[in-house]
This record gives structure tokens, sequence and C-alpha cells, in this order.
């Protein structure tokens, strides 16, 4: 029996970041268009060239990029909104930037979070426009694939369902009219590429893995009806992932050529709805079985009998091997780390080994390998290495739930609090970082290169802190912090200092347009191993006799933001994570330090795609967060912060972290979240953000003020906070001190009032 193999898309950024550096030269003025495109065709050759030498049998065309995806479609579709240049046609390259970046006159259009991945996609502004094809990237895509590399590539394009999904600037009732508009786009765009001879188009639903409204799915059926009845010569895959398809059997009867499933993240939900409802054998299956999202080596023995069970089901010859998603959520290849230990880069796999490692299922699949034993069993030597490295347990712990909690409640801790505290009505206070200047970085450069040694760096740093401790007495702040000058990122400091993590060099995952993160891989068991935080803090309490803030980040956002295990369940390792912080956390108070925050701002992030899901992940998660700060004493002072405003639909959860103080983004929601307070009472310090950080402005005193009064409507004012938005680090200093001396003004102005 035959097996394809097939990608859903590859990343753009290339194994040294080319892409990225290209994008960036351009913006700068040092790249012209003309050699921008240049050398965008060649990095996209490159990456179609790989796939071909790798034996990809079906590979993806136009899932290439100069900067977003979706960003590429509204383009296409004519959909620029009216603040741009554009009159019609293709849009330019520089009209395409200004919606992605913005420009000096017009504001860029809004990113947000690509499902429940790190990769930020610009969303579309439907407003009054009706779509219309104002070019076909994708057929010049398949054409260039064709004629350089005489590749027959599957175009890929986001599908209209989800399209609209994704938008924003239209009413809820105009979604059926908008839907039927835009699939007679796609007709017209299927049409040209029948013409050109494309057999496959990989058309992506992902929002159909998300709890999806029940009247919506006969207008599903009559846009893919449309489609087939319209373009009937073109081969539809019908592309799902990140999730188990919602309505299985509805959708697997759309008339479409084939149905693509992830297998790996979905909770076993895809295979069991296979098993018991069966599939079309005329349908082909992109049974996405290789882990399109973190970075492991597939059990190939596991993969193999999955693959089979696949098979029972599927038509023969109609399986096509996939990634569960596109490899866009994966860094490019494993090669480029040389500092990486043996056994650990045994174990994982990027796009390119992926690829391999498809290649190598398919053959064992079809028994075309004679190797076969001795494959699987190299294989299997790799896991257990890690175990014998002593990096894991070779049992793991069961998981058990975590319940833990301070021992008074919250009400009793206050008053003891109070006490202890003699604070000020509506105390000011900030979330952690301060300006992060080329100095601070630079220090850390010279560090790494042996230019400094570890005392004078460290003398380097308390004197950033002592600077900064300064500035926040003058500026008459009640709590104060150390600034975080010594952290690279609030993740990766703490993953340097804890067991159980690995940092690559080139691993980096695209984030949004040019910009790139490096997720650290969490490979063992997560240890405390010696204090982390207490010289900074404890440096800076000396120098001031306000309390100075302690400041952690959170079980849930180091997980969240890292690459995790694929061999223990999530919760579990937070659970190990929120124990080496809950250790943090009492070296600090026995330190002095007992005001600590632990900072959540992923918490949110972590939230899965179907909201029956939530639940059982805010248990988990909260659980962690109180297990990392509850063993403390009821005078020492838990904070925790967030980004973000959204709470309406968590505030249980949040309420639940039971943090003494929580500080959230208010500011660029313009208190919209007040709203949330008047029906939930929140009946715990609660900090909400007077100002955006990420705005060089400096807000004047009215407006803070302003802020405040409307807080003060909705909740007592012996609860409340003054504070920014966020973190500091991306301001400058005149700046910084300029916007806080404003902030604690209003405060005085606000404490005289209530
Ligand atoms: N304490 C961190 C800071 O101030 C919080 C950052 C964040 O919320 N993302 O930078
Ligand atoms: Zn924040």
């Amino acid at each position: 029996m035959q097996l394809k193999t097939s990608l859903l898309g590859y990343p753009r950024i290339g194994e040294k970041r080319e892409w990225k550096k290209a994008l960036e030269a351009h913006w700068t003025g040092n790249l012209s268009s003309e050699d921008l495109h240049a050398e965008m065709k060649h990095i996209r050759l490159n990456h179609l060239k790989k796939q071909q030498d790798a034996g990809i049998e079906i590979i993806p065309v136009g899932d290439f990029t100069y900067y977003d995806h979706i960003l590429d479609a509204t383009a296409m579709f004519g959909l620029v909104p009216e603040r741009f240049e554009y009159d019609g046609g293709s849009v330019s390259l520089e009209t395409y930037f200004s919606m992605a970046r913005g420009n000096k006159d017009v504001p860029a259009s809004e990113m947000t979070k690509w499902y429940n991945t790190n990769y930020h996609y610009i969303v579309p502004e439907i407003g009054n426009k009706a779509p219309a094809l104002s070019e076909n990237y994708l057929l010049a895509a398949y054409k260039e694939a064709k004629e350089e590399l005489g590749i027959e590539g599957k175009p890929v394009i986001i599908g209209p369902y989800s399209f609209l999904k994704l938008a924003k600037h239209y009413k809820n009732d105009a979604f059926p009219e908008l839907l039927s508009q835009l699939t007679d786009v796609y007709v017209q765009l299927f049409q040209e590429l029948a013409d050109e001879g494309v057999q496959w188009v990989q058309v992506d639903e992902p929002s159909l893995v998300t709890t999806i409204p029940e009247e919506d799915l006969p207008l599903i059926l009559k846009t893919y009806e449309t489609l087939q009845n319209e373009v009937p010569q073109l081969n539809v895959l019908l592309q799902t992932y990140f999730e188990a398809v919602s309505h299985y059997e509805k959708v697997i009867e759309l008339p479409v050529a084939g149905i693509g499933l992830d297998f790996v993240h979905d909770q076993g939900k895809n295979l069991h709805a296979l098993q018991t409802h069966g599939f079309p054998k005329d349908k082909v299956l992109g049974a996405g079985v290789i882990d399109g999202r973190n970075i492991w080596k597939a059990k190939l023995k596991d993969k193999l009998v999955l693959v089979k069970e696949i098979q029972k089901y599927v038509g023969d010859d109609k399986v096509w091997l996939q990634p569960s998603a596109s490899l866009l959520h994966t860094p490019v290849t494993v090669e480029n780390e040389p500092t990486l230990d043996e056994t650990l880069k045994q174990a994982l796999s990027f796009a390119d080994e992926k690829m391999e490692e498809l290649r190598t299922l398919q053959q064992l699949g079809i028994g075309e390998s004679e190797a076969n034993d001795k494959q699987l069993e190299d294989n299997e030597e790799i896991f257990a290495a890690l175990k014998t490295k002593g990096w894991r347990k070779e049992e793991p712990d069961p998981t058990t739930s975590t319940d833990v909690g301070r021992s008074l409640s919250y009400e009793e801790r206050r008053k003891k609090q109070l006490e202890k505290w003699p604070l000020p009505k509506l105390p000011t206070t900030t979330i952690g970082s301060f300006p992060q200047t080329r100095d601070v970085r630079r220090l850390r450069a010279r560090l790494k290169k042996g230019e400094l040694t570890h005392s004078e760096y460290q003398s380097a740093i308390q004197s950033h802190i002592k600077t900064w401790i300064d500035h926040q007495e003058e500026i008459g702040l009640d709590v104060l912090v150390h600034g975080e000058f010594e952290r690279n990122d609030m993740v990766e400091y703490f993953g340097e200092r804890l067991e159980g993590f690995a940092f690559t060099k080139n691993a980096w995952v695209q984030s949004y347009g040019s910009r790139g993160v490096k997720p650290p891989i969490i490979y063992g068991d997560v240890r405390f191993k010696e204090p982390m935080t207490v010289e900074e803090t404890v440096y800076a309490q000396s120098l001031t006799d306000k309390p100075v803030k302690g400041m952690l980040t959170g079980p849930v956002t180091i997980l969240n933001w890292s690459f995790e295990r694929d061999d223990l369940p999530k919760q579990q390792v937070a659970f190990q994570i929120a124990e080496a912080i809950k250790e943090e956390v009492s070296a600090l108070e026995n330190a002095g330090i007992e005001m600590i925050q632990i900072d959540e701002p992923a918490l949110r992030e972590g939230l899965p795609l179907k909201r029956e899901d939530w639940s059982s992940y805010l248990e988990w998660a909260v659980q962690a967060f109180r297990l990392s700060s509850s063993y403390v004493e009821n005078t020492t002072q838990i904070h925790t912060h967030m980004c973000y405003s959204e709470f309406q639909d968590i505030i249980d959860a949040i309420s639940a972290l039971d943090a003494d103080v929580i500080s959230i983004e208010t500011s660029r929601s313009q208190g919209d979240i007040l709203e949330t307070f008047e029906d939930n009472v929140y009946d715990k310090g609660i900090g909400l953000g007077v100002y955006d950080i990420h705005s060089p402005r400096v807000p004047s005193e009215e407006e803070m003020l302003h802020i405040i009064r409307r807080a003060l409507s909705v909740l007592p004012a012996d609860l409340f906070w003054v504070n920014p938005d966020c973190g500091l680090k991306t301001r400058n200093e005149e700046e910084t001190v300029a916007a806080l001396k404003k902030m604690v003004n209003a405060a005085q102005q606000a404490r005289a009032e209530v």
C-alpha cells in the first residue's frame, strides 16, 4: 500500500535568519526592492529545493511570505483598509509593509496570536470593502516552482471560513453574506489555478478545530459545495491543525477531495473519531502524524502503529503522511547547534529533520526499508539515553493534583499585611523592569566574550540598580523594584539557572514579521539549583527603607514560552517548575524580601482552542501558581502581573490564584476592563495599569487621573494600586522618569479624593 509524504508549510526565516536580515535591511533603506525580491526568491527556491531533496512528494507553494501569510491573503483579496494608499490591482510592496508595520502617518493593522501558537498574524479589517481578487500570487508561486525546479507544487491558502473568523470590523450578521462574496473570489482564484494545471490546493481551515457555532455548519457546507461545483477539476485538501476537528462526521463529508487532520495535538480525539465514524473511501486523508510544533524526534514504533491504524480506515493509496501543522512553528535545522549536548541533539528534530522522519516513516510503512528492526531499535535508544543520563526519572511521578493554598484566607492575611506594610492609600509601584539600555545589554555581551570578569559585571549591574533605586526614591514610588538589569529575558534568565533547560544558538521561530523567538528546550526534570534573584534584590533592598518587591517569572509562563517535553503531561512539567519557583520564593523570603511578584503574562495564552477544555487547563495552571506562591508567611505579600485585560471569562481562575495583589493592563483597552469589575466583585488587591508602556509618549497627569477615577468608581479604594501597564524595559530613562513622576502625582491627587 502506498503512502505519500507532504508538508503543510515550511519555515520562512532561513537557517541563519537570512529572511529577517533581508527584510530589515530593506526597511532601513539598505536593500532596494529589486534586491529584496531577488534575495526572497533565492530563499524561497532554496526552501523548495530542500523539500525536494528530502524526498517530500507533495510540496507546498505560496506559504512563503514577505511578512505574514494572512496579510498576503488580505492583500490578494484587495482588502486594504482605507487609511493605506491603494487604488485597486496588486498591492504595492510599500503599502503591504505599511499594513504590517504602519508608517509615519498611519498606524499598522492589528496583530494578534495565531490560534494557540506564539506566531502572530495581521488581522484583516473588512470595513465596508467587498473582497475582489487583486492578484494571484498562488499562481505565480506554482509556476515558479514548476519552471525553476520542476516541482508540481500544492498551493496553500487560508480557507474562506477561517479567514473571516480571523478578520474584524464587520457585523456578525454580515458573516453569511461576506462568506459568500469571499467564496466567489476563491472560485476565481481556483479557476485560474485549475487552468494552469494545478492538481491539489491545500485550504487551511484551522478554525474548524475551535468551538464552531451550530449555525455556521450549513455555511461551511455551502462554501465548499460552491467551490466543488464551480471548479470541479481542482482537488481541495481541507486542512485542519492544532486540535481535533469539531463536528468530525460533518467535516469529513464536505465535498472536497481530501481532509487533513492533526493526530498529534488532538488528545487522541481525531483517531477516536476515525475509528468510530470511519472515513470516506474516496477521500485522501492528510495524516498529521509527525509533531509539527514541538522539537522532539518521533518515537517511530508508536508512529508506525498509528499509521497502520489510520490506514485501516482510509482507502488504498489515500494516506498522505504529514507533520501535524505547518513547520513554520519549528526551528529550521538541528545541524546548526554545535554546542548542544550530543545525547540531547540526537533526540531533537526541527523542520529539516522532520522531513527525514516523514521519509523514514514512509519507508517503514510500506515495508520498503530492510533495516526495519535496527532502525526502530536505534530510535528507542535515543529516548532511553535521556534517562540514563539522569535527566529524566526512570518512572515519572504519577500525575496528581497539587491543590495547596495559603494558610489564611485573603481577608485574614490582608489585616496582617496592612499592619506590616504601612503604605499610603492607592500605593504606587512598577511592574519590574527598567530601561534595558544599550549600556546594559553591552554588559552582558562583554561578560560573554570574557571582556568583563564576573565581579566587574556584578558591580556594573549594581550600579544600575543603585541609579534606579535613587530614581524611584526621588519619584516617590511606594514599592520599589530592582529593575531586572541582569535579565536578558524573563524566561531565559530562569531557564539558564534551573536544571532541565537547554538553550540553542540558532533555533529561532518566527513570532511576528521579522521578529523571532528562541524558546528554551525543557529536556529533563526541572529542579532548583541555587538562588537566582536573591543577590540583586537584597542589594536593592539594602539601599532603601521602602519595600523592594522580588521579581520572578511564574511556572505557567515559563512552560508556555518553552518547547516542552512530550513524554510528560504538560501539567506535570508545570508542577516541576512551580516547585523550583517555590524554592526561590523561600530563598527571597528568608533573605528578608517579603513582597514577591510572580509574573504570569502567558497564563491566558495557554488557553486551549476549545472552550470545553478551558477548565482543565485553568485548574492545573492555577494549581501550579499556588504551588509556587503558597509556602510563605501570611504577612508576605504575593503579587502577580499579567499583560492583558481580557479577564471576564477567566475571572474565577484569576481570583483562585489567590495573589494578594494583581497588576494588569488597562490603558490600552481604554478602561474596558472596568466593566468586568462592575458585576464580578474582585476582592483582592488590584493594580490597574494607568499608562501604556508600549508607546514613547509621556502621558499627562490628567489622563492617568481619569483612569484612576474611573477605576475607583467600580473598585474599593483600599484594594487599589497604581502602576504602569507592564515593565519599562523598552523605554528610555528620561521618558520613564517623566512618566512615573506624573503617575505618582496623579496618585497623590486621587488620594486626596478618596
Ligand atoms: N516583570 C516583567 C517586566 O517588568 C514583566 C514582563 C511581562 O509582563 N511580560 O519586564
Ligand atoms: Zn506585562
